[in-house]
């Protein structure tokens, strides 16, 4: 295989969510892997919706997953070329002036309906004279632009689908420019695709009904067709498709809930494949997982609190070097012993500072057996201090109250920590050091 140009696409509208990711990995991963190139190309030809700030912020949130686009562009600046394309397509009578209104579409659809008829465009247009066309446009009308489909059943060998087909005779003919001037996304996107080279169009499956439209554009304009891959959706559990309503499904929102990128993803990646949803540290790693033929064609059902489980499941297992200057910025970073200590207990990175304020107290002590715990401190063993200094200490707190088990751990842990939960002791405790721990066992707050 030559080496892959893909691109992902976004309408700079709004945030991106979880399921644009999806699409964003799936296309960026496949380049990663195959050594090829990765666009981000911005679908901004809609001037008034598309907005500076929602591209930076996806600009923002690719980083944040640890994907840097090859190229970046905007269809914005590159009016010129869509324009060119337009032409072509009225030079080969692909590209027609239509002129009804809104209210008189809306009429003939309704009519159609009744006589039980699909209610496409009827092609009334195609048949206007140039006489007719002349008087509409000196009522002050302005056309709309058709493109003429081709009655045909449009067939692609899809990566996901396999053999898929459409049928373009129960399609309207569609508007690829507005009364405007303005274009819709549908041939801009074959312009730019056909222009850069792509090889593949990875996207999700809303748009199969699209690749049949742009697969006879890209004919008409007489150029190779790209290889199409439509993956199935994300849908939430109870059976949701994904909006940007869908604020804390936001990249932004799953970044300032403190989950890591890589949880975001794995599951991103992995739901609706073969492979199980499992956390992957590494997006090299990722990449090799992809497998088109085996994402499900059904819509990926993931439930929101499978990433907490992954992030968990990934920070247990997050190297100190990978996480230390993160524990730098809050303050957190007591070294790699208390790191590997806390880290089976964290669910998020930050809550890292509630296990470094145990070490480091204040700790209110919890005792609710004085005696116990004055026996206890009695056989603390002098330092240094190191891992096997708790199991020397329970053995002889044990040997000397005939305490054991729980009933032994749990009041000392409360009186250490002020917690009933928490890393194992074993670890902790070398930390907290004897000083503090001897204040705390007397009932100090340190
Ligand atoms: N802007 C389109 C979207 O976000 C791009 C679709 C495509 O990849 O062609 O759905």
């Amino acid at each position: 295989m030559s080496k892959p140009i893909v691109r992902f696409a976004p309408s700079p509208t709004g945030h991106i969510h979880i399921g644009n990711t999806r699409v964003a990995l799936l296309n960026a991963l496949f380049a990663r892997r195959e050594g090829g190139t990765f666009i981000l190309r911005f679908d901004d030809t809609d001037l008034v919706r598309s907005k500076q700030e929602y591209a930076d912020s996806i600009e923002t949130d690719l980083k944040w997953l640890g994907i840097a686009p090859d190229i970046v562009l905007r269809q914005s600046e590159r009016f010129d070329l869509y324009d060119a394309a337009a032409e072509q397509l009225k030079d080969v009578g692909r590209l027609y002036p239509c002129y009804e209104t809104p209210e008189e579409l809306e009429f003939r659809r309704k009519r159609q309906l009744a006589r039980g008829l699909p209610p496409i465009y009827d092609r009334a247009a195609l048949k206007l004279t140039d006489e007719e066309r002349a008087t509409l446009e000196s009522e002050g009308r302005k056309p709309h632009w058709r493109f003429r489909l081709d009655h045909t059943n449009v067939a692609w060998n899809d990566l996901v689908r396999g053999e898929a087909h459409v049928d373009c005779g129960s399609l309207s003919d569609p508007v690829l420019v507005r009364e405007d001037g303005t274009y819709l996304y549908t041939l801009p996107s074959v312009v730019d695709d056909i222009d850069l080279k792509i090889t593949h169009v990875i996207r999700g499956e809303d748009h199969v009904t699209n690749t049949a439209v742009q697969i006879q554009i890209f004919e008409a304009l007489g150029t190779a067709i790209p290889t199409f891959a439509h993956h199935s959706l994300l849908i939430t559990a109870s059976g949701e498709g994904l909006s940007k309503r869908l604020g804390h499904l936001s990249v932004k929102g799953l970044r300032d809930a403190g989950l890591e990128p890589q949880a975001v993803a794995s599951l991103a990646v992995l739901v609706g494949s073969a492979e199980a949803v499992r956390p992957v540290a590494d997006l090299n790693e990722l990449a090799k997982l992809i497998d088109f033929s085996h994402i499900s064609r059904a819509p990926a059902k993931f439930d929101e609190s499978e990433l907490e489980h992954l992030n968990a499941r990934l920070i247990h297992e997050m190297p100190y070097e990978i996480v230390r200057e993160r524990l730098v910025a809050l303050d957190a970073d007591l070294g790699e012993a208390f790191w590997n200590a806390v880290r089976g207990n964290l669910t998020k990175v930050r809550d890292v500072a509630e296990w470094a304020k145990v070490v480091r107290g204040p700790v209110t002590p919890v005792i609710e057996d004085r005696a116990f715990i004055d026996a206890a401190a009695e056989v603390l063993p002098d330092g240094p201090w190191d891992t096997t200094t708790w199991k020397a200490w329970t053995e002889a707190v044990k040997t000397k109250t005939g305490v054991k088990g729980k009933a032994l751990f749990m009041p000392l842990r409360l009186a250490l920590t002020g917690l009933d939960h928490g890393p194992e002791l074993g670890n902790l405790l070398p930390l907290v050091g004897p000083e503090r721990a001897k204040a705390r066992l007397s009932g100090q707050m340190a």
